[in-house]
This record gives C-alpha cells, sequence and structure tokens, in this order.
C-alpha cells in the first residue's frame, strides 16, 4: 500500500472526524499538533505491509503470535475462510487486523458494537493503523469522509455495523474499492437461539455469493457446539479452516463463595484485593444495582450504576468513564458488557446466580483480557436458587422453553455445589479437558463433603410433620424448630411438641441453611413458587425420606475464613495487576499509571488506548534507559514509541 505524508493526513483526518459532536472537533485539533511532533526527523513509518510477525513487531510491539494466530493469519493471507473459536483476551483481533495490514485492499470487519467503533478506531490510530468506521451514529457528511478514504485506498480497516450491508449503496460502495478481507466479529450472533441473536447477521452469507474471491473470518467468544455449527452453517463456512482454542483462562481465579451478607463481603473483596481496580459487579435487578452502587460510594468507592432503566445519556456516561478511566467499578445488570474490551478489569463479581454457565463465562471473561491476574467471584445462597426457580415457574413460553432454562439452572448450580476443581468442571461443560488448575477456591482450600443423608431426613421429615397439620414454613422457622430453639413462633404455633423439634442441634444455622439450599439445588426439596418461600416436598424427596438414596454434601467453609494472605495488601494499593510489585517499583507503577491518565486525558482516549498495564509492569520490572530499550518492551510500537516514549522516560526519572 503506498504511504505517504498526504495519506497520513487523511488517516488522521478520517479517525478525527468519525467521533461525533464536541468530541470530533477536540479530536482534530489534539491530532494536527500530534502530526506536528511527528513531523520532526524520525518518520513515521508505515503500519501496512511486510509479513505478517514484521507487521505484530513494527506495529504492536509484540515479538511472538500466540497459540493459534500464527496459523489463522496465515489462511487469511493466503486467500482461505477462517472459523474461529477463542476465549475473550485470547487475542482475536489480531487475527483479522494483521492480515488487514499484510494483504491488499482495505479489511472490512462487521461489528454489532456501535458504540464501540470509536474506541476501537482510536486503539488502532494509536497504533498507526489507518481506521475508520460507518455507522447510523454518523452525520452523512462523517459518512462521506470515511467513504472517501476508504475509495481512495487509505483504510487499512473500516468497520462496519450489520445493518449497513441491508443498504444497497453500502455494498455498492465496498464494490468500487479493494476488500481484502472481511471479518465478522461476535459471530454468535447469526445463532437464533443465543440471547444475542441480530437478524441482520443471516444477511452475511451474502459476502460470499458477492466476492468470491475474498477471505472470510468468523470469531466467537462462545463455545459451545451448537453455536459452532450454526455459525458454520448460517455463515457458509463449512469449508473454512475451524480453529478451536482452548476455553481456558488461566489468569482468571474462579471463587464462590456462601452468600452471608453480600455487600459487606464484596466491600472486603474489593478493599483487601482491588483497592483502586476497574471492576464489574453484576446485579440481577434494575434496583439492587442501583443500591449496589450507592453502597458503594458510600464506603468511597469509585461506583457507578448501568442497566436499561437509565437514560441514554447517564449509560453512555458511564460507560465512557469505565473505560477511560483507570480504577472505576461499574455495578451493572447483564445489559453491561457485551464487547466490553477493556483490557485491564481486574475483577468480575457477580452478587446473583447467572441463569446458565454460558452466561457466567460470557460475563466472568470480561476480567483480565490483558492477561494479568484477575478475579471472578461470586456470591451464592439458598435465595438465588429460590428466585430462578421462580423466575423459570413463571417465565412465559412452552414446557419445553422451561424445561431448556431448568438444565442451565442446574449446570450453573452444579458449578457452585462442586467439591471439585472448578475450571474443570467450566471447561468440561464447554466439551474441554483439563487438569485441576491450583487457581480456584476449591483448589485452593478444597471442600469436604459429608454424608447429609440422615440430616436431609430430618429436615424432610420436619417439613412433613408440619404439612401434616395443613401448615408450610420458610428455612428460618424450620430450622429453628430443628435446633430446639423456643422462639415466640415455636411456642405460639406449639412446634415444641413436634418429634423433630431439636433433634437437629448438632448443626448450626449456617451448616442447616447450607443444607436447605444444597436440598433445594438438587430438587431434592421445594420451594412453594407463590413468593412466601416456604419448603415443600417434591416426588424425589420421598426417595431420600424412605433412605432409598443417599446425599452427599459439601461442608460449608466457615465465615472470613476466605480472607487472602493479603499479598502486599495492605499498602496504599492493593491492584491486582501490580501484586506482585514491591514498595518501590509499585511507586514507579503508580506514577507511570498517573502519568498515563493524563496522556489519555489530553488526547480523548482510553487509557488502556496509550498503554496497557501489562505493558506499564513491564516497564518497571525493565526501567529502559533509552527510547531504544523501551522500544523492546512488549506492547511498544513503533507510533507508540515516537508518541509517548518521552513521556514514559521523563515519568520514570520521577
Ligand atoms: P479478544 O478479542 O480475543 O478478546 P484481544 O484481541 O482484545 O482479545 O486481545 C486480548 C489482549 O491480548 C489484548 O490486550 C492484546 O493486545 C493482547 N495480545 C493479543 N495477541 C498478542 C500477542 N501475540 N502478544 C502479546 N499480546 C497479545
Ligand atoms: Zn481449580
Amino acid at each position: 500500500m503506498p504511504h505517504d505524508a498526504g495519506s497520513d493526513e487523511l488517516a488522521a483526518a478520517v479517525a478525527a472526524t468519525t467521533g461525533s459532536g464536541r468530541r470530533s472537533s477536540e479530536r482534530s485539533s489534539e491530532r494536527s499538533s500530534d502530526r506536528t511532533r511527528a513531523a520532526g526527523p524520525v518518520h513515521a513509518t508505515p503500519a501496512a505491509g511486510g509479513t505478517p510477525l514484521e507487521v505484530l513487531r513494527r506495529v504492536w510491539g509484540y515479538d511472538e503470535f500466540r497459540g493459534d494466530q500464527a496459523r489463522i493469519i496465515d489462511t487469511v493471507v493466503s486467500g482461505g475462510d477462517a472459523l474461529v473459536l477463542m476465549p475473550t483476551g485470547g487475542g482475536k483481533s489480531l487475527c483479522y487486523q494483521v492480515p488487514a495490514l499484510v494483504r491488499e485492499g482495505t479489511g472490512v470487519v462487521v461489528s454489532p458494537l456501535i458504540a464501540l467503533m470509536q474506541d476501537q478506531v482510536d486503539a488502532l490510530s494509536a497504533l498507526g493503523v489507518r481506521a475508520g468506521f460507518l455507522n447510523s451514529t454518523q452525520q452523512p457528511w462523517q459518512r462521506r469522509e470515511v467513504e472517501d478514504a476508504y475509495l481512495a485506498g487509505e483504510l487499512d480497516l473500516l468497520y462496519l455495523a450489520p445493518e449497513r450491508l441491508a443498504v444497497p449503496d453500502t455494498v455498492d460502495l465496498l464494490g468500487r474499492g479493494t476488500v481484502a478481507l472481511f471479518a465478522i466479529d461476535e459471530a454468535h450472533c447469526v445463532s437464533q437461539w443465543g440471547h444475542d441473536f441480530r437478524p441482520d447477521y443471516l444477511r452475511l452469507s451474502m459476502l460470499h455469493e458477492r466476492w468470491p474471491d475474498v477471505p472470510r473470518i468468523a470469531l466467537t467468544a462462545t463455545a459451545t457446539a451448537v453455536t459452532h455449527r450454526e455459525i458454520a452453517q448460517r455463515l457458509q463456512l463449512e469449508d473454512a479452516e475451524h480453529f478451536v482454542a482452548s476455553f481456558d483462562r488461566p489468569n482468571i481465579q474462579y471463587r464462590i463463595v456462601p452468600k452471608d451478607n453480600p455487600r459487606s463481603q464484596l466491600l472486603d473483596l474489593l478493599r483487601s484485593e482491588h483497592a483502586g481496580d476497574s471492576g464489574i459487579v453484576y446485579c440481577l435487578s434494575r434496583a439492587s444495582v442501583e443500591q449496589t452502587a450507592e453502597h458503594l460510594v458510600g464506603q468511597g468507592i469509585d461506583a457507578m450504576p448501568y442497566h436499561a432503566g437509565l437514560d441514554r445519556a447517564v449509560r453512555a456516561h458511564n460507560q465512557a468513564r469505565f473505560l477511560r478511566e483507570d480504577g472505576v467499578v461499574m455495578v451493572a445488570t447483564i445489559a453491561f458488557g457485551m464487547g466490553i474490551d477493556k483490557p485491564d478489569v481486574r475483577f468480575v463479581a457477580h452478587l446473583d446466580l447467572p441463569k446458565s454457565v454460558e452466561g457466567y463465562y460470557q460475563e466472568t471473561g470480561r476480567a483480565g483480557r490483558d492477561g494479568l491476574p484477575s478475579t471472578a467471584w461470586m456470591a451464592y445462597g439458598l435465595a438465588d436458587v429460590v428466585q430462578q426457580r421462580r423466575l423459570i415457574d413463571t417465565s412465559e413460553g412452552d414446557a419445553a422453553h422451561r424445561r431448556r432454562l431448568t438444565q442451565h439452572l442446574d449446570a450453573m448450580l452444579a458449578l457452585c455445589e462442586t467439591v471439585t476443581c472448578r475450571r474443570v468442571q467450566l471447561l468440561n461443560y464447554f466439551g474441554q479437558s483439563g487438569e485441576p488448575c491450583g487457581n480456584c477456591d476449591t483448589c485452593l482450600a478444597p471442600p469436604t463433603t459429608w454424608d447429609g443423608t440422615v440430616a436431609a431426613q430430618k429436615l424432610l421429615s420436619t417439613v412433613v410433620r408440619m404439612a401434616q397439620r395443613g401448615q408450610r414454613y420458610g428455612v428460618g422457622h424450620v430450622v429453628d424448630v430443628l435446633r430446639g430453639k423456643t422462639t415466640a413462633r415455636v411456642t405460639q404455633l406449639r412446634h415444641d411438641e413436634l418429634s423433630t423439634f431439636g433433634i437437629g442441634a448438632d448443626l448450626s444455622d449456617a451448616e442447616w441453611r447450607g443444607v436447605v439450599r444444597q436440598l433445594v439445588a438438587a430438587e431434592l426439596l421445594g420451594v412453594d413458587s407463590e413468593g412466601y418461600g416456604t419448603l415443600e416436598l417434591v416426588e424425589a424427596s420421598g426417595e431420600v425420606l424412605r433412605g432409598e438414596r443417599t446425599v452427599a454434601m459439601r461442608k460449608e467453609p466457615e465465615r472470613a475464613r476466605r480472607r487472602s494472605s493479603g499479598s502486599g495488601s495492605s499498602g496504599a494499593s492493593g491492584s491486582k495487576a501490580a501484586a506482585d510489585l514491591d514498595g518501590e517499583a509499585l511507586e514507579v507503577f503508580e506514577r507511570l499509571r498517573t502519568w498515563r491518565a493524563g496522556a489519555a486525558k489530553e488526547q480523548g482516549v482510553p487509557a488502556y488506548v496509550v498503554f496497557h498495564d501489562a505493558t506499564l509492569r513491564d516497564i518497571v520490572l525493565r526501567r529502559p534507559s533509552s527510547l531504544d530499550e523501551l522500544g523492546t518492551v512488549g506492547g511498544v510500537g513503533v507510533t507508540k514509541l515516537e508518541r509517548y516514549g518521552d513521556g514514559v522516560l521523563a515519568a520514570l526519572a520521577g
């Protein structure tokens, strides 16, 4: 691809004008000052051209390809189609970005994530890659600028919303330029059974018919075999090479704790392990999102709410702050997240049970894209099981639909109650195998099991005795009776006369709640669906009562034993990214973060667009003393070295 000062200008202009409103004008003045600086003795190196490895090293500053990247890129560069299943953080973007720079023409990326296109283009521009996007948020004149750049052969990458391809003009436009490849991002959106279905994705098979010679690469982080088949079939990618990566995310530590006082448990996690870190807290309802966010703010944490009921502008503002600034905690419903490609989300916490393992994996997968240690933490209790079962009972749809929901929930509950490695269980769910990982709660502190058959019988027969009197009660009262507490209610109802009164004094309240939770999770005990939470027998309860079936139970870990061994977390920063840095190094890391925040603000881009945490860490560990040395740090490509090198060295000097 030809490259001269003119095309540089145009690239900057495209990147500058593709934004909307105020931001775009701020942006164009910043870009021009960038250019003035770049016009010095060091001349900008063209991003395009060369072998894939050369491009990787020059543009991204990375040494090697990871996993299947090299093979995928070779396939696409040589004109073949590819279907890529890779977990979040696996490095999917390079699989089409590198070929787009190597092949003649523009790489066209179809993505449903309109809100993120600006950031994606900004991130590419920061690398010296010429990128633009076309979507419905733009003014006609902004679109025309991008179209002109495309036609002039001045774009390396062009992002499109799928609905743009329904417009004949767009297809016509693409036909008048040179398409290097089509990348279909978030390809699971073509699946009608998934929750992210986009009708416009069904149309994408036309790309193949219209451009039979242009390679296509479809990518997704959704791993189930059903989705895999559907993507291949609906996008006519049966003949493509399929690349299925391991779905393991080794840097994420999975933990599921019994819910006790969830807000204080959460606060404990944030303070002891994630001070100053970015993270997401998922809640089921809008109300609990708002209350939790408020509570965290009251405790001095920089938290914000996000749910579909909030004003659009508020949502956009909160999302932008989360993406742009360091250390913001987003409290959200699952409306928040698809395609959040912020690399330094250090934790994802669930205060409510997700509906399925797929959902859980997708949500937790937003942590640690940059490969640094991250936490997936969840508090889970009886109320979650009850609530989810009730949601299913009252859901619309036929019996088959409810059965499917129940299967999803059961798999999720099995994950919560497992006494073996959580990671192995997750991988098995996606049809992959693994070894006990040593980095999940069940590996780190193996829970013990006990034979809960007798306890289950005691509990079930108490429920039976009450039912014989025509009464039903919730867990609190039933446990009081078992433990032999003479509460006012017990006396009033004369439940101290039940033959099971006091026969469960050997277990604590928490242990009994654990018994109830596990029985409900295993569907050996029912909870009424009218919302009173009263316990009732189900068919399978009889098998336990009659001794036809034994019940293995997970021992409830003692409360507050889970506090981590505090790897330097007593200091000013309990941040996970810097967890293994000692005092002085930590100081330098913080200095670099402060410098980065300033640089990001000045340029109106997210902090991670300047440099990732992983790169800052490497800089701290290597302490480069010259631009040349700095250029050898992973993540410092030619363009960034030129733009930020002096700033970094100055920040290092203190
Ligand atoms: P995905 O889209 O699969 O979630 P990304 O493309 O966002 O993943 O990549 C995840 C992170 O890994 C990014 O920070 C990216 O810069 C980094 N990365 C990708 N490939 C490499 C590589 N070969 N070497 C070093 N870092 C890489
Ligand atoms: Zn494990």
